[in-house]
């Protein structure tokens, strides 16, 4: 075995190789040692694979990926790595659906997480998931799409109670960022809804952590961005699933009605905050994406289309705004449903006669990017540069990041994407999570989710993002970055803000020698 192994560890990881025959690694480690290798692919095709992500403008080479049958694989990597003088970084890697090569790891190792996955499917088992019906929890592993732990749960009548808005991502992906969607109002992001982890960390230790026990991993970990350790599972809140929702599109054409709204209803003043809507979104439409070039949604009907795009050009505002809801039934509760809708929406103002409403199943709904992926991937507009910028602005400061942004700096910018623009509850985050927030109760998540379709589009987008965070900056507005990106320490420091010691004393605690995740640029590894 051994001499197969090292055979093909020789005649394709040669570095590793050396390392291994070297003696670098601890005497009962060898064995592991060899068989990770075994497990490690240097061939062009895998490291090519594993260089770039969804936003197509980070590329960086790793000297291998490996394949883990089990999380004890990723444990033996990570003392392979600091069992060497100048460890290599180690890179765990989702979907790889981040957008500026968060999960790449240049010259270092990435762990395809998917693996994990594939293996429990060749050895006849269907995945490393598994339902508390009595006590509403689904253990998952990190290596999970968000998609298949619907469905898994849902055999039992159950599901997750907050959803990213594209469920073909991983549990450890969403999970090591924040997780957000039109639930996470009332529940918080996903990563409030965890009741345990077990966690490979940057010393090659394998912890299992909640609120009461290795509490500082657990909560460094959630939202952690990969810098404490890999998740390899998750205890996941569920509540039970209903079959079916009212979706619903509102339509405004300024913007103190719509935010007004929106707070309303996420507010418990409202029949929203206590039991309205399930879900509460918001989008910001251009209004050269409704009045010029190309126009379809999988939402609205072309003659809507028409409808909206005569209110952008009826109000002579640079955008229009949609409110976008859902309520979740059971056929039993159909019509006592659509009362209540009825009468939620007569505390609204939206513009009369532009309430739009649709009667889908519960997956569909959920599951409705994965149907604009398969459109986009057929029209030739997924796999192209992805500059998005997300971020999170307080709510004091919205109206005047509208006026600065979407009625300035954006207002002739080219139709290309989407914006989205919701409020959330702070009370919901709990902040001994890493994730950084602004500072007031409530805050919008503002998302520029936009692509570098032709030519010199990549160079406008990155501009315009550039001049939407100094406009930030120079205004004072107070946004924190979600899915964040810097430049320098400086940058980090200032994103974590009053956060950034316990960030830094954490990672010196669980990753001394900063291997972890390195495509963050957050640490440089010690050598
Ligand atoms: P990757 O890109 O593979 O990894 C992300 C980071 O996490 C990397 O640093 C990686 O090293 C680290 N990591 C990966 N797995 C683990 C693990 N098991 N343990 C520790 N660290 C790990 N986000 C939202 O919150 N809400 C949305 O509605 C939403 N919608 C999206 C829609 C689309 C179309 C796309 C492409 C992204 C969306 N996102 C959304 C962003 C998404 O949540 C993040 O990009 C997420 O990281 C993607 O998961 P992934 O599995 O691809 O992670």
């Amino acid at each position: 075995f051994l001499i197969v192994t090292t055979s093909v560890f020789l005649s394709t990881t040669s570095h590793l190789h050396t390392l291994a025959t070297a003696g670098a690694f601890p005497d009962d480690d060898d064995i592991f040692a060899l068989d990770i290798v075994s497990k490690i692919r240097t061939d062009r095709k895998s490291t090519i694979k594993a260089s770039m992500d969804f936003g197509h403008i980070v590329e960086a080479i790793p000297n291998g990926v490996l394949h883990p049958t089990s999380p004890n694989d990723i444990a033996t990597l990570i003392r392979l790595s600091l069992s060497q003088p100048k460890p290599f970084t180690v890179a765990p890697r989702g979907q790889g659906h981040s957008a500026r090569g968060q999960a790449l790891a240049p010259g270092g190792v990435v762990v395809d997480m998917r693996s994990l996955n594939d293996h429990h499917r060749v050895v006849g088992r269907c995945c490393r998931m598994n339902v508390s019906t009595h006590e509403l929890w689904v253990d998952v592993g990190g290596e999970q799409l968000w998609i298949d732990v619907l469905h898994t749960t849902l055999e039992h009548g159950l599901a997750p109670r907050v959803w990213t808005d594209y469920l073909h991502i991983t549990v450890g992906g969403t999970l090591s960022n924040g997780g957000i969607g039109g639930q996470a109002f009332r529940h918080g992001p996903q990563i409030s809804n965890v009741h345990e982890l077990d966690v490979v960390t940057g010393t090659g230790e394998m912890i299992s952590c909640s609120p009461d026990k290795n509490s500082d991993l657990f909560f460094a970990a959630l939202g952690g961005l990969g810098q404490f350790g890999v998740i390899t599972r998750a205890r996941i809140a569920l509540e039970r699933a209903l079959k079916r929702v009212l979706w619903v599109r509102l339509a405004y054409s300024d913007v103190q009605s719509f935010t007004s709204d929106q707070e309303l209803l996420i507010s418990k003043r409202s029949a929203g905050g206590s039991g309205g809507f399930d879900y509460i979104e918001g989008q910001v439409q251009l209004n050269r994406t409704l009045t010029e070039g190309r126009r379809s949604s999988s939402f609205f009907s072309p003659s809507e289309l028409d409808q909206l795009a005569n209110l952008a050009i009826g109000t002579g505002s640079a955008a229009i705004y949609y409110i976008e809801g859902a309520m979740y039934y059971h056929d039993d509760t159909a019509s006592s449903t659509s009362v209540k809708l009825e009468t939620l929406l007569e505390e609204l103002s939206f513009v009369p006669g532009h309430a739009f409403v649709r009667d889908v199943s519960y997956v569909d709904f959920l599951d409705r990017v994965g149907r604009d992926e398969q459109k986009l991937r057929s029209a030739g507009v997924w796999d192209v540069p992805h500059p998005w910028l997300n971020l999170f602005v307080p709510r004091s400061r919205i109206v005047d990041f509208d006026a600065g942004v979407f009625k300035s700096i954006l207002k002739d910018t080219k139709p290309v994407g989407l914006v989205l623009m919701y409020p959330m509850n702070k009370d919901r985050w709990d902040d001994r999570m890493t994730t950084a927030t602004p500072d007031e109760d409530m805050f919008y998540a503002v998302g520029l989710l936009r692509s570098a379709v032709a030519a010199g589009d990549l160079e406008q987008l990155e501009r315009e993002n550039a001049a939407v965070l100094e406009f930030c900056h120079r205004e004072g507005i107070g946004c924190k970055q979600y899915l964040p990106s810097h430049a320098s320490r400086d940058g980090w420091r200032r994103h974590f803000g009053e956060k950034w010691s316990r960030f830094a004393a954490l990672k010196r605690k669980y990753d001394p020698r900063a291997i972890l995740s390195p495509g963050q640029g957050i640490f440089s590894a010690a050598g």
